[in-house]
């Protein structure tokens, strides 16, 4: 029987070295974008478009787009908060763009410049931007398991906020537990209702950071609900500027290692995973939280 697939989107390029105090160069973005390609990923966020006044790391998104392997089987993803964002990462090449709105005012203002209600007011112009300028769209929710400004975010809040996303023409919608504060129950009960109140036809994506250590769970749980989608940062590096404390992504060598063993096929190489993994170690001089970069091989 064919194995079932799991789709491992790549952050560290974006999520992974946003939050980085020193600029890792483009020189470096590029060499480990060319590692994770190699490993068989075939979908990755690049780099973000946002103020580079705010987030300096990610001042080169144009550079990058510009250096990426040109392959017809990669996908590089852009990120972006608002119109001048997607303008710049359709400038830039970017083929796919992932726009984010928070389920929090208090993120939404520090991270987005506006309430959750004024973010959306350009949400059509957008979508019309992005399929003019020939990208695929989908939507994050951040922040939504918990904000670090107003604390818990109702789940009726991240329910009304995923029906506006749609209110557009996306195929892609991700829930973000921007400061890993959820559980797997939050997990099932929020990816439920959202999946619900959604068409069927648009795909989930789930995005978990490993602040608490409940991130494996947490993926284990959204794979229960039928996501088949999950974003990861090799070695577990990332954060987010605006988000106090926040550590890093679920390291994707360990969902890697957790779902191939559980009958998923990703279609990435573990060692090339930890290759990257280690790769990225050696740009920021440091050891990288990720576990299974670390542990012997298995089976050995
Ligand atoms: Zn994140």
């Amino acid at each position: 029987m064919a194995k079932e697939k799991l789709e491992l989107v790549e952050v560290s390029p974006r999520d992974g070295l946003q939050n980085e105090p020193d600029i890792v160069s483009t020189e470096n973005k590029l060499a480990l974008i060319d590692h994770i390609v190699r490993a068989g990923f075939r979908r990755l966020e690049a780099a973000s478009f946002v103020n580079p006044k705010k987030v300096p790391q990610m001042a080169d998104g144009d550079a990058v787009f510009a250096g990426v392997p040109k392959r017809d089987d990669v996908t590089y993803i852009a990120l972006a908060l608002n119109l001048r964002g997607v303008e710049r990462a359709l400038a830039a090449g970017a083929k796919e763009i992932n726009y984010v709105f928070c389920a929090s005012d208090g993120f939404s203002i520090r991270n987005n410049g506006g309430t959750v209600e004024e973010t959306f007011a350009v949400w059509p112009d957008v979508a019309a931007t992005a399929k003019a300028g020939g990208a695929r769209l989908s939507a994050t929710i951040s922040t939504a398991f918990g904000c670090p400004f107003d604390g818990e975010v109702a789940l009726s809040r991240v329910v009304e906020v995923a029906e506006r996303c749609v209110a557009q023409d996306i195929f892609e919608l991700a829930l973000a537990d921007t400061i890993g504060v959820g559980a797997p129950s939050d997990v099932h009960e929020r990816f439920r209702a959202v999946k619900a109140a959604i068409p069927a036809d648009i795909q989930l994506r789930a995005h978990f950071h490993n602040t608490r250590n409940t991130a494996l769970a947490n993926a284990v749980a959204a794979v229960e609900e039928g996501v088949r989608v999950l974003d990861g940062s090799l070695g577990g590096i990332g954060g987010c500027p605006f988000a106090p404390g926040a550590a890093g992504n679920v390291p994707t060598e360990d969902l890697l290692y957790m779902f191939t063993r559980m009958g998923f096929d990703t279609g990435v190489d573990l060692d090339g995973a930890i290759a990257a993994a280690h790769f990225i170690g050696g740009v920021l001089g440091r050891t990288t939280p990720g576990m299974v970069s670390r542990a012997p091989k298995w089976p050995a």
